[in-house]
């Protein structure tokens, strides 16, 4: 370390100029500790314009590698506390970034990592909590959603083999009990026992068509063909299959088409099917001297035709329901009633207007009666 030594007199020279006798007890401590044999002395002269004005002398040693003046030692040191704190800052850093990343980002990929493996083991009831960052939380979320949904649908297909079997037994026991007793003796096959076989038998029939129509729309195996259709002609057919029935039962069917010749976009046998469904439901609801309106209303972007009844009425706590399958608002009332319903008409037609881009609504009041409404965008061929 020649440079050690030298750099330090150099020093020593610059900020004092001149010769000087002064002398440094830290340069003498540290020449004092170099073997003098190995000093090797310099003279450069110091001229300004040609003038000689000093001279300054460099001593140099040669020195074994492990020696350092206390200067250096000093400096030494202090490097090496600095990487010592620097090293240990780092570390703090280092863990304290580590449990910042694992708290936000790996804890909460490590909850839904769990939910995902507890859903595919079938407890669909779990949820991820929603916690740490931004794109996270919105993960959990969207998963969540997902497994609701997954839920909701294994509930529904629980519920719809329930539902399946309960409505099926049913017809199918009555059935066989009047064939049983027909064979033992116990009844006479006469017009009368023989017609309430025949009215399980219909049921029967009307619910395996129900459901048809149902797994039809489930697997879009029938698209619907829309075309621009005119609604009065389409209400007056209707009209003219629902009338008799209407009066039949005592009932006052009131007739109102709209005032003007306006066109839908729909397929004209599953609106035909749909709205005549509402119509007999309001037959089926009302008592005789009972009053149902059928007509249609226009504005200038929309066609409603509306069913309204005075019959019995929907509660409201039972409203949102009855679009569902094989809903029926009074179990007991519907086996006493002349067409025993399946429950399953009110959601084919909101399925069949679904499909036609319509839209179902239902005001009701229990005791007053009830308002279907089915709403459709005004056809226009500009
Ligand atoms: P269903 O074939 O048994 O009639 P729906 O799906 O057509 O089944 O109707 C569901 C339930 O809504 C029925 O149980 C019935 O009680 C009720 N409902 C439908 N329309 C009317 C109405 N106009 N008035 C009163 N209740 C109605």
């Amino acid at each position: 370390m020649r440079d050690g030594i030298s750099e330090d007199v150099q020093e020593d020279k610059k900020i004092q100029p001149g010769p000087s006798t002064e002398t440094n007890p830290l340069i003498d401590k540290e020449i004092s500790e170099i073997s003098p044999e190995t000093i090797e002395e310099n003279t450069f002269p110091l001229a300004v314009n040609d003038q000689e004005l000093g001279s300054v002398i460099l001593l140099s040693a040669d020195r074994d590698p492990g020696f350092y003046t206390p200067v250096e030692m000093d400096f030494k040191s202090q490097v090496e506390n600095s990487i010592i704190i620097g090293g240990l800052i780092s570390m703090i850093l280092a863990a304290g970034i580590s449990t910042v990343v694992s708290l936000t980002i790996s804890r909460p990929i490590n909850n839904l990592k769990k939910t995902a493996e507890g859903l595919k083991n079938g407890n669909l009831n779990l949820r991820a909590p929603v916690k740490g960052p931004g794109e996270i939380r919105e993960l959990s979320m969207s998963f969540n959603a997902m497994a609701k949904n997954l839920e909701q649908t294994d509930y529904l297909k629980k519920k719809l083999t329930q539902d399946l079997s309960h409505e099926l037994r049913n017809p199918v026991s009555s059935i066989k009990g009047y064939l049983e007793a027909f064979t033992d003796g116990v009844l006479p096959p006469d017009e009368e026992n023989l017609h309430h076989t025949m009215e399980e038998l219909t049921r029967l029939e009307n619910m395996t068509e129900e459901l048809h129509q149902l797994a039809l729309v489930d697997f879009k195996q029938t698209k619907p063909s829309i075309q621009p259709t005119n609604v009065n002609s389409i209400a007056e057919k209707i009209k003219s299959t629902v009338e008799p029935l209407a009066f039949k039962k005592g009932i006052n069917f009131e007739y109102k088409p709209d005032s003007h010749e306006v066109e839908i976009l729909a397929d004209e046998n599953l609106l035909h099917r749909a709205i005549k469904n509402l119509v007999l439901n309001a037959i089926n609801h009302t008592q005789e001297k009972d009053t149902i309106e059928f007509g249609i209303k226009t504005d200038s972007k929309k066609v409603h035709f509306y069913v309204v009844d005075t019959g019995r009425g929907i509660p409201a706590e039972k409203l949102p329901y009855i679009f569902e399958r094989f809903y029926r608002v009074d179990e007991a009332r519907s086996k006493h009633q002349e067409n025993k319903g399946s429950g399953l008409g009110l959601s084919l037609v909101k399925e069949w207007v679904d499909s036609m881009d319509g839209k179902v609504k239902v005001e009701s009041t229990e005791g007053k009666g009830s308002t279907f409404w089915l709403t459709f965008n005004l056809y226009s061929q500009n």
